[in-house]
């Protein structure tokens, strides 16, 4: 079945899902029901809230009409004839969308007595439907406007085949269980409160050593890669962002600038301006070049608060940012190694498969680009050779380019099939020429070409996207507890301690449990705290200078010397290894 054909399915989906609302809730108000990304919606206004056992219900109806084969009819009328026709049915959402639109034919489709107002195409008839699922119940406002109403928006799923459907449904319960905003808090990763404000997050002593590994990580290597660490500081004149032309066309995600000494200072939303008046701090060579800072740099974003998600759309983040200042000749290297080291964290953290997306601008519109077209050319010719030479499948999105430069955007699957935007590589021909940035070449004075790339993204979004993909269990490496050590008695305390004192001094991280509690709770604890060893300690161990380690799955490697345990936890560790070496 052919993609809007699947659309067309949906969004009649959404019709026949209204008009069981309308059966069973009478004066319940429609607002719109497009299809949506596997299925579909509709937002409700009615007085009555809502609850999954309705969505049965509202299913249960649904099955009826789609029994009875209604026909989807579709009926012209002019912009009075349907104004008065909404009206008497107290559609009042709907009169505010008839409002908008110009004079002339406004078409309403009926499947029996429900009537929307639409443009359609729809199936014939409501038996063509099958293979869906009402999924879900959220809050909406009417046209995402905070001031409007809030409707109840029933989210349903439809696919082309029972399989799919189901295969959907599997992923999404999976995907639910290892939910990012569930195990963060949980795991005592992170949380986010109501003093310090929404979309702003508070890393707790796990989530901080995790972030420590994860920066440690990725600093080294930025540094292995010939990038320089730079760092810059959280404000600065507005001014600055004035230059960059932030503060115009990029106000919008920016917090309110605070007044300090009579002058405007910003929050800052992005780490470039301050990399390129590092670069501009000096007179720069084509010897000097490629420069490339690296910061791990936190920005601040104005992020609507409906749209803000758990570490995945925040308001302040840390961006693995870095700019990197080229000639004309460097840059194919140049994207070459960004795209060689995305790569590599991809392997390094188990993402097996990703995807591409080249993003280029549309020759037809020239105006809508900055920047020379030979720059342009090349850059996007770079992007593409790089990519060609690497036998790697890319989609090109002709037009979809920023106005300042051709992009690369990576996209990763994690272990339950969802794709994740990571890894970014983008040209920039825009800050250069504000800046007015320079080298001397051979034949005078030369303007770099500026890519600006971040392989993680935002520390905070890999985060959350490490914590679903691994479902908690983190590898060693990254685990911020990787072994707890279990007492069975009091007299174990003293070799207990002396085991994770061997421990921290070879750079590991353990926890001990020395509570009087029950084996079996210590280690039920141990499981859901997803610490990737636990060591049981008695008597027997502690006289043979051993541990017993038990492995997630609950197997138990009874007695093994301590040193040969620390010095396989510590290869496991040293080599970033995704496997467990002790088994
Ligand atoms: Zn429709
Ligand atoms: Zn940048």
């Amino acid at each position: 079945m052919e993609n809007n054909e699947l659309e067309m399915k949906r969004h009649s989906c959404a019709h026949i899902m209204a008009a069981a609302v309308q059966q069973l809730f009478p004066g319940t108000k429609l607002g719109i029901g497009p299809a949506v990304e596997n299925g579909f919606y509709y937002d409700f206004d009615c007085s009555h809230a809502f609850t999954p056992e309705d969505l049965k219900t509202i299913e249960t109806k649904m099955k009826e009409l789609i029994k009875a084969r209604i026909p989807f009819e579709c009926k012209k009328m002019s912009k009075a004839e349907a104004k008065e026709f909404f009206e008497k049915r107290g559609e009042t959402y709907k009169l505010e969308l008839i409002e908008e639109l110009n004079d002339g034919e406004i078409t309403v489709y009926f499947t029996g007595d429900y009537a929307d107002l639409c443009r359609g195409p729809h199936v014939e008839h409501t038996g063509k439907i099958n293979n869906f699922k009402l999924s879900a119940i959220a809050g909406a406002y009417w046209r995402g406007d905070e001031k409007r109403p809030m409707l109840q928006r029933i989210y349903g799923l439809s696919f082309n085949s029972k399989d799919e459907l189901n295969a959907y449904v599997k992923q999404q319960e999976e995907a639910a269980k290892r939910d990012h905003r569930k195990l963060g808090p949980e795991l005592d990763l992170f949380s986010i409160n109501d003093h310090v404000g929404p979309g702003l997050i508070l890393m707790h002593p796990k989530g901080g050593m995790l972030r420590k590994v994860l920066e440690d990580w990725i600093k080294n290597e930025n540094l292995k890669r010939g990038y320089d660490l730079v760092v810059s500081p959280h404000i600065a004149r507005l001014h600055l962002f004035e230059i960059s032309g932030h503060a115009g066309f990029y106000s919008d995600s920016m917090f309110h600038p605070m007044e300090v000494d009579g002058d405007n200072y910003q929050i800052k939303p992005m780490n470039c301006p301050f990399h390129v008046e590092i670069y501009k701090s000096n007179l720069r060579s084509y010897r000097d070049l490629p420069l490339r800072y690296s910061e791990l740099g936190t920005v601040y974003r104005y992020e609507r608060s409906g749209a803000l998600h758990g570490l995945l759309r925040v308001r302040g983040f840390t961006q693995d940012d870095a700019h990197i200042f080229c000639t004309p000749e460097q840059v194919e290297d140049e994207v070459k190694q960004c795209f060689e080291f995305a790569m590599h964290i991809f392997k390094t953290f188990g993402f097996e498969k990703y995807s591409v997306e080249l993003s280029t601008r549309d020759p037809q519109h020239p105006e809508h680009f900055t920047g020379e077209v030979a720059d342009w050319e090349r850059a996007e010719s770079a992007l593409k050779r790089v990519l060609e030479a690497n036998n790697i499948p890319y989609t090109t999105h002709a037009g979809e380019a920023a106005f300042y430069g051709p992009k690369i955007d990576i996209k990763v699957m994690d272990a339950i099939g969802r794709l994740w935007q990571l890894s970014t590589i983008q040209f920039d021909f825009n800050l250069p020429q504000r800046f007015d940035l320079e080298y001397v070449a051979a034949e005078g004075r030369k303007r770099p070409i500026m890519v600006h790339r971040a392989m993680f993204g935002s520390i905070e979004r890999f985060t959350g996207v490490i914590l679903e993909h691994f479902a908690g269990w983190f590898p060693l490496w990254l685990a911020p507890v990787q072994a707890k050590i279990l007492t069975l008695t009091d007299e174990q305390i003293p070799y207990a301690k002396e085991v994770a004192a061997q421990m921290r001094a070879v750079g590991l991280r353990p926890e001990l449990d020395v509570r009087p509690e029950k084996l079996g709770l210590k280690i039920r604890e141990a499981h859901l705290e997803r610490i990737p060893y636990t060591f049981v300690i008695g008597a027997k161990e502690a006289e043979n200078r051993a541990v017993t380690v038990r492995l997630r799955d609950g197997k138990n490697l009874n007695g093994l010397p301590l040193e040969e345990v620390i010095s396989k936890m510590k290869e496991e560790v040293d080599t970033f290894s995704l496997v467990n070496l002790l088994q």
